[in-house]
Formats: C-alpha cells, sequence, structure tokens
C-alpha cells in the first residue's frame, strides 16, 4: 500500500491525475496547476504567495536604499548650506564690530 503520485488526483481538477506535489502545501496538482520556480513545485496560490512575498521585500530594500541616498544629500545640503551660512555670519558679525568701533570712535 506504497503512496503513489499517480493514484492521486489534482486538487482544483478532480478528475485529472496528480502530476506532482505542492512544496508548500503538499497537495497534489495536475501539471497545469504545478508551476515550477527555481526547480521545485508550486502550485498557483503558493507560488502567488511567494513571488508577492519577493517583490515586498524588493520593494522595501529599494524603498530603503533611495531614502538613504535622500537622507545622504539632505545631510550634505544642510552641511554646505551651514558652512556657506557660518561663513556669511563670521562675515556680518566682522562687519557689525566694525561698524560698532567706528560709532563708538
Ligand atoms: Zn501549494
Ligand atoms: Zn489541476
Amino acid at each position: 500500500m506504497a503512496k503513489n503520485i499517480s493514484n492521486t488526483y489534482c486538487s482544483i481538477h478532480s478528475l485529472r491525475e496528480g502530476s506532482g506535489i505542492c512544496i508548500k502545501c503538499h497537495n497534489p496538482f495536475c501539471s497545469e496547476c504545478l508551476t515550477r520556480f527555481d526547480g521545485i513545485n508550486y502550485c498557483k496560490e503558493c507560488l502567488e504567495k511567494i513571488t508577492s512575498k519577493e517583490s515586498k521585500k524588493r520593494f522595501s530594500s529599494s524603498f530603503l536604499k533611495t531614502f538613504f541616498l535622500i537622507l545622504f544629500s539632505f545631510c550634505i545640503f544642510l552641511l554646505t548650506f551651514y558652512l556657506a551660512g557660518k561663513i556669511a555670519l563670521e562675515n556680518i558679525s566682522e562687519k557689525q564690530i566694525e561698524e560698532t568701533t567706528d560709532k563708538k570712535d
């Protein structure tokens, strides 16, 4: 009484003989319902779950990359703005000191 794949039927098409078992849900499926992904059999439902997860991962990593890139460029922008502002402020304060000393005299 050994379990034979040929004796099982597709979980979706009850009249079709199962050609393989989904690695995720362990249900038998026919060749039409099974999809080979990275050399492993998946049913459509499980494959959708896997691919949607992967696309989400890819999205988050690319989103983080762009986020850090924006943050980095923003920091550089702030730094240059700060330095430019500092130089400008130093020039103004020097001028103000000169003006105040002129008025005192
Ligand atoms: Zn499955
Ligand atoms: Zn089927």
